[in-house]
């Protein structure tokens, strides 16, 4: 396949732009290759953006009916939305929230999704609905279970199994799009033990814990409250600080927590729309430095956005923030992505690299190179410009429509799952978990 006449971004950190054919083969970048040839005259070719963190499960919450007392504070939001709703989960509305969520990555130039399932009602086995879901419309993925505490012990023990589970069959299986960490909810619905039991796997696959850090101010106060450390102090006492770790948030993390992540090359996943839709508080990017990647924490899986969002966000407090700053967090995103494939050129289309790209029908206004890139990214670029996306070399979206299921049937199918969902929401009470440290 030769994808030719377009201006092609090569890498996003730095910004390499040139004028070129993108030659694929064999699911990766190639020097040089015959075969058929696709017209991108006109068009810019990206990287596919990567997520670093998301929550599928959301897809099907989109205007949901809301009904309780609206929540005063992060633990509230969790008792009275989100943890219903993943109660309410079963198999049709696992996969057709996989399925909506993967759709909606795709058309907006997502082509990998680093997920945090939870399904509590439906444990074992969600993560297969989950992948076969992604690879059944071409996104490659990074998945893991929620394990947690908060539901009792035999979930915080199945969440684990289910973690194991999956990484033994990524381990045994040619599964080309998906790859496994273990998840872990949060410091403040996890015991020692089940912490323990979730670090063991984690060393045992040689993968990254997956887990939500010091989001809001409950998690650091509930960390204090039982054992006298702040989070990431308690995370790394029980062996749960690598380099594979991926914090999420980190919004609440200290100077010396912060120092304690560096020190272990961790990642951190910043969310920006949720942290405000949450009003959790603002992450130290500052502070947090060159480790950051980006996440949407459900909210879509359009980077766009997020990285412009994030952007403008952080440009309100320090106006000496460059437009190469989303562009690095997205290429920290692909790095782990890449990490956790085995691709260390997952991100970039350098030669060899995996064939995840994204073509942009994009009319640039002015002049395009790669000093000018970062000001079309930040100012200019959309989701509304994603025409085709690749993946591993297969195209996933041609012309705007998915390349392997009709959309419109795949929406309105998972429009019927949100109903029956919606309506079993009804009957689910506010969870009872309380964090130990009070609010
Ligand atoms: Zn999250």
């Amino acid at each position: 396949m030769i994808l030719s006449g377009a201006t092609v971004v090569t890498s996003l950190d730095p910004v390499r732009v040139v004028q070129t054919d993108v030659h694929v083969a064999d699911g990766r970048i190639a020097a040089s290759f015959g075969g058929a040839s696709r017209d991108c005259s006109g068009c810019l070719v990206v990287p596919g953006n990567v997520c670093a963190h998301t929550h599928l499960y959301s897809a099907l919450a989109r205007g949901m009916p809301y009904a309780l007392e609206p929540p005063a504070d992060f633990t509230q939001i969790l008792q009275r939305i989100w943890w219903r709703l993943d109660r309410a989960l079963d198999e049709e509305s696992i996969r057709a929230s996989a399925l909506v969520g993967g759709m909606e990555a795709l058309l907006s130039g997502t082509t990998t999704l680093v997920d945090h399932h939870a399904s509590p009602s439906m444990i074992d086995g969600s993560l297969d609905l989950v992948s076969d879901a992604l690879a059944s419309l071409g996104v490659r993925s990074v998945l893991c279970y929620e394990t947690s505490d908060r539901d009792g012990l035999a979930h915080a023990a199945a969440g684990v199994r289910e973690n194991r589970r999956f990484l033994n069959r990524v381990r045994g299986e040619e599964l080309p799009l998906a790859r496994g960490m273990v998840g872990a909810h949060a410091s403040f619905t996890l015991s020692d033990e089940t912490l323990a039991a979730c670090t063991e796997a984690a060393r045992d696959f040689g993968v990254g814990l997956h887990v939500h850090a010091a989001e809001d101010g409950a998690d650091e106060r509930d960390s204090l409250a039982r054992c006298g450390r702040r989070v990431a102090d308690r995370l790394q006492r029980a062996g749960a600080l690598d380099e594979h770790t991926l914090l999420a948030h980190g919004v609440h993390l200290d100077d010396d927590e912060i120092g304690l992540v560096h020190a272990a090359h961790a990642s951190i996943a910043h969310n920006a729309r949720s942290n405000m839709n949450n009003s959790i508080g603002r992450a130290r990017l500052d502070a947090l430095g060159e480790q950051v990647s980006l996440g949407t924490d459900g909210i879509g899986s359009d980077m766009f956005e997020e990285s412009r969002t994030a952007f403008f966000r952080l440009r309100e407090d320090d106006s000496g923030t460059g437009g190469d700053w989303p562009l690095q967090r997205l290429a920290r995103s692909a790095e782990l992505a890449g990490r956790a494939f085995g691709e260390p050129l997952l991100g970039t289309l350098d030669v060899g690299a995996p064939a995840d790209l994204v073509v942009l029908d994009y009319a640039a206004p002015t002049p395009m190179h790669e000093r000018s890139f970062a000001g079309h990214w930040v100012f200019g670029l959309s989701a509304r410009n994603v025409r085709d996306v690749m993946v591993a070399g297969e195209w996933a979206v041609l012309d705007r429509q998915l390349a392997r299921t009709d959309q419109r049937e795949l929406a309105a199918a998972a429009t019927v799952a949100a109903e029956r969902l919606w309506r079993r929401l009804d009957e689910i009470p506010a969870h009872t978990f309380e964090p130990e440290g009070g609010q």
